[in-house]
């Protein structure tokens, strides 16, 4: 048997508000152990009750066993009891045979009595003279023959009737042994009856006690499957608290990241609004090669990335990335009209395969110009341009300062020759 479970959970100890989401989750994982435990405890009960069930079974076949033999005994006394009436009412029936037997007998005697004094009265004062007074021999003969035949017929009558009282006697006799015999028979019936009962009654008795553990069990296992509930839900409390602390601090980063850009944004605003432009070259002597283009970052030569297959993607252009270029000059790489310019991304760093600046398309600050129609030149991730769409520039323009907003992960010029729009490989129409 086990202990009575009485562990009770501390809702207090642990307010969800106070943990962190990794004690919560510990909480969590506890709190399921518990659960399992009580489980355990709980299957074990399941067990129990199961053995005391199959012992309230076989009490049950006991009891209707003797159940059984109680409605045996009950027919046995009843059938006891109807032949006990039955030799009562013979008994009372021979009575009555006797005294009416008893009744002739005096009746007859009486009968006789008066024949005798009729006879008396019919001439003789007594007996002497019913042979005195005979007129002749023959005469008194035949009447001391008459008065002896009718004694002798009355004492044979008497003797029948106190033969047949005689066997009536006997018979009666009979019965009331009989009687008896069944009333001794009943008394043993009833006695085992009583016996049957008592051994019944210790197996209610049985039967109650084993109710009650099972009633035990059940209540036991109640109090536990309210444990496990109960922790069920302290752990749906800390599933919620979870949730709305993610939601907290994915809101809280979010407000944080947006503070950051904005401030970043302002920042950069400012700087581009102070920017001396009257302090920096507006034009680099460059020369042209013989495709007519010219290298589009004076003075630096070194190409981090070419054009084609990268990243699993498709480099459209080539990268030039020395060390020191930030801030450096990029100079339109051929005449032309100057047909877009961005300078409104504030993302400087290396970003998540997107700039959130909303505008950019990934190319941060950048400048397109269009030569003759058929080509076009981009130059990207500028920290600032300082062109102006519709600008015609010469050949060695300054278009912007080198930088590394947009999708960029250090600062470079990131250059595209475009021919009808197709981005083609620069290093076809360039050299460092
Ligand atoms: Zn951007
Ligand atoms: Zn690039």
């Amino acid at each position: 048997m086990l202990a009575a479970y009485t562990s009770e959970y501390d809702k207090t100890r642990n307010k969800a508000s106070a943990l962190t989401i990794a004690e919560m989750q510990e909480e969590i994982s506890s709190n399921k152990a518990k659960i399992a435990e009580l489980q355990g405890q709980l299957d074990a009960l399941e067990g129990n009750k199961a053995e005391e069930q199959q012992y309230q079974n076989i009490l049950m076949d006991q009891i209707d066993k003797i159940h059984e033999n109680i409605n045996l005994l009950n027919q046995e006394i009843d059938s006891i009891n109807a032949d006990i009436e039955t030799a009562r009412f013979n008994i009372e029936m021979l009575d009555d045979s006797i005294l009416r037997q008893q009744e002739e007998i005096d009746n007859n005697v009486e009968l006789f009595k008066k024949r005798l004094c009729n006879m008396y009265i019919s001439g003789n004062e007594n007996l002497a003279s019913v042979v005195v007074g005979t007129s002749s021999f023959y005469d008194m003969i035949s009447r001391v023959e008459m008065v002896n035949r009718i004694a002798s017929y009355d004492e044979q009558l008497i003797n029948d009737i106190l033969a047949d009282i005689e066997k009536m006697d006997q018979s009666k006799k009979n019965l009331e042994t009989e009687k008896l015999t069944l009333e001794m028979k009943m008394e043993e019936q009833e006695k085992r009856k009583e016996e049957k009962k008592a051994e019944m009654e210790i197996l209610n008795e049985q039967m109650a006690k084993t109710q009650a553990e099972i009633d035990r069990i059940a209540a036991e296992q109640q109090r536990i499957r309210e444990n496990q509930d109960e922790l069920a839900a302290i752990d749906a409390e800390f599933d919620a608290e979870i949730q709305a602390e993610i939601a907290r601090q994915a809101a809280a980063a979010q407000a944080a990241y947006e503070a950051e850009q904005a401030r970043l944004a302002a920042q950069r605003a400012q700087a581009i609004q102070n920017y001396d432009y009257s302090s920096q070259p507006s034009y680099v002597p460059v020369s042209a090669g013989a495709s007519g283009f010219a290298w589009p970052a004076p003075g630096y030569t070194y190409i981090s990335s070419y054009y084609g297959s990268r990243w699993g993607g498709f480099h459209g252009g080539i990268d030039v990335g020395d060390a020191g270029i930030y801030g450096g000059a990029a100079v339109a790489s051929r005449s032309g009209t100057v047909i877009q310019v961005y300078n409104s991304c504030y993302c400087d760093y290396p970003k998540d395969g997107y700039c959130p600046c909303g505008g950019c398309g990934n190319y941060g600050n950048h400048v397109i110009i269009s030569h003759d129609g058929t080509y076009s030149t981009v130059y990207a991730h500028l920290s600032s341009a300082c062109v102006s769409v519709g600008q015609y520039v010469e050949q060695g323009t300054v278009i912007g300062y080198i930088g590394t907003t947009g999708w960029s992960t250090g600062a470079h010029l990131h250059f595209e020759v475009r021919v009808n729009g197709s981005r083609v490989d620069p290093m076809g129409y360039v050299s460092p």
